[in-house]
């Protein structure tokens, strides 16, 4: 039998295409088609409307090995894909009986008669392997190709097709259902996927675009994707392999090779885990401490520490120092500074670093002092304009941003720029034993 390695999804419904309710279906099949180690090449959908589906339906087969479309297959007039299905991939109409059994059974337990238009709902196309809808009225279906059935004509694609009701309390059991035994014999060989996530912070999506694009284009072996999320970027890797061993040894191959590429420590973490667990990890490593001194991210930077389990071993405290005399009285920030450089400043979240490190005794400090938005903000101050300071053993360094976000992701932003400087430190000055 024929093998499949790339499915393309058509999804169908007037109401789609105007904007009524999200194409669901084709986010889930995707999700439940490349677990199976299927390519998906196409995500199409047409409106119940006879050519259109028609030619969505071309389409999808020009491209795939296996095209599976959703929805249509309801009993009213509007539900035309079985007949646009079975002719174009080459199969008559015929009767089921024991799909008529069912709808029959299934209105009679509901004590009524048999709608005229569900009738219709009892033709599947020859030759195809029925899906038995124990959730709804309208069988499902797979359709080999064509030239398996002994099928030709021009007008005939080659692609093999599924077929499923719309309603995904239907679509989703059925798919389960049926799918992956009657895929199982043509999956070929590399049956293990994965996708495995780099994670950076701190660099603009098109200079890590630049690193990469080269080898994302030469090895066609893997699927690479970049994706720019509010958090930072996330590299995604996804294999597919005979094996587990294989798969692994795949995406490790990979890894390493993206990892060269990218500045150095660029990367701080794989799949799901945060800056906040990697800071914390290496400080746990080190048995060293943090503390932080906090005015325009509020408290942040310590609730993303204490978000992770175990913070308790490696940070001491947060001072959240919002107004100016606050700064004073818990920091020792000298009024000076304050009236020659104002509160945001680097000379201020120099000294708030500084003094959150000695006060709390800790091997580190983090500060932020920044105006977060959407006010506040002048010529020489705007708005995102942030200093993020780390205090060390040896040094302050202080870091001055300018964040174009809103108020919220401008705060976070800060906190996750003063988390991965920390970070960054650390990276480069390991400690020896
Ligand atoms: P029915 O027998 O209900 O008519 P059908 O197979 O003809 O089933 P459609 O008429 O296309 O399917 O869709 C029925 C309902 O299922 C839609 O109103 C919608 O709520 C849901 N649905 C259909 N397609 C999708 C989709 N792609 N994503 C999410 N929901 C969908
Ligand atoms: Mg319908």
């Amino acid at each position: 039998v024929k093998q499949f390695k790339t499915v393309a999804i058509v999804s169908t419904g007037t109401e789609i295409l105007q904007g009524m309710y999200a194409d669901t279906n084709a986010q889930w099949l995707a999700q439940r088609l490349c677990g199976l180690g299927l390519r998906v090449v196409a995500e199409t959908a047409a409106p119940d409307d006879a050519a259109c589906v028609e030619s969505a339906l071309r389409f999808a087969a020009r491209r795939a090995d296996l095209v599976i479309c959703s929805g249509g297959l309801g009993p009213t007039g509007d539900d035309v894909n079985c007949e646009i299905l079975s002719r174009v991939f080459g199969a008559k109409l015929v009767y089921d009986n024991h799909v008529h059994d069912m709808i029959v059974e299934r209105f009679s337990r509901r004590g009524v008669e048999v709608p005229t238009g569900n009738d219709k709902q009892s033709y599947v196309p020859e030759g195809a392997s029925v899906f038995y809808n124990d959730w709804g009225t309208a069988p499902g279906w797979f359709l080999s190709p064509a030239d398996e059935r002994g099928v030709s004509g021009d007008d005939v694609v080659a692609a093999a097709a599924i077929a499923l009701p719309g309603p995904p309390k239907e679509l989703k059991p059925m798919f389960d259902r049926y799918v992956p035994e009657i895929l199982a014999e043509r999956l070929s060989g590399d049956l293990f996927v994965r996708t495995h996530t780099l994670h950076i912070y701190g660099y603009p999506e098109s200079e890590i675009g630049t690193y990469v694009s080269q080898m994302f284009r030469a090895r066609s072996d893997v699927d690479f994707t970049i994706l720019a999320r509010p958090m930072g970027i996330d590299l995604r890797i996804t294999g597919h392999a005979a094996t587990v061993e294989a798969l692994d040894a795949l995406i490790d191959e990979v890894e390493r090779e993206t990892v060269s590429l990218l500045p150095r420590n660029a990367v701080y973490g794989t799949d799901n885990v945060s800056l906040a667990e990697v800071v914390g990890d290496l400080l746990k490593s080190r048995g060293e401490w943090v503390s932080t001194a906090e005015s325009c991210t509020g408290g942040l930077i310590s609730k993303f520490l204490t978000d992770v389990p175990g913070s308790s071993s490696w940070f001491e405290c947060g001072y959240v120092t919002y107004a100016n005399s606050a700064k004073m009285l818990m920091l020792d920030v000298s009024a000076d500074t304050l009236s020659t450089y104002g509160a945001v400043s680097e000379e201020t979240a120099r000294e708030m670093a500084a003094s959150a490190r000695r006060l709390s005794g800790t091997d580190y400090a983090l500060a932020t002092t920044g105006i977060a938005g959407p006010g506040g903000g002048s010529d020489t101050k705007p708005v995102g304009l942030v200093y993020i300071a780390l205090a060390t053993s040896t040094e302050v360094i202080v870091k001055k941003q300018v964040f174009l976000f809103d108020r919220e992701l401008n705060r976070v932003h800060a906190a996750l720029t003063a988390l991965n400087m920390l970070r960054g430190y650390m990276m480069e000055h390991p400690v020896h034993s």
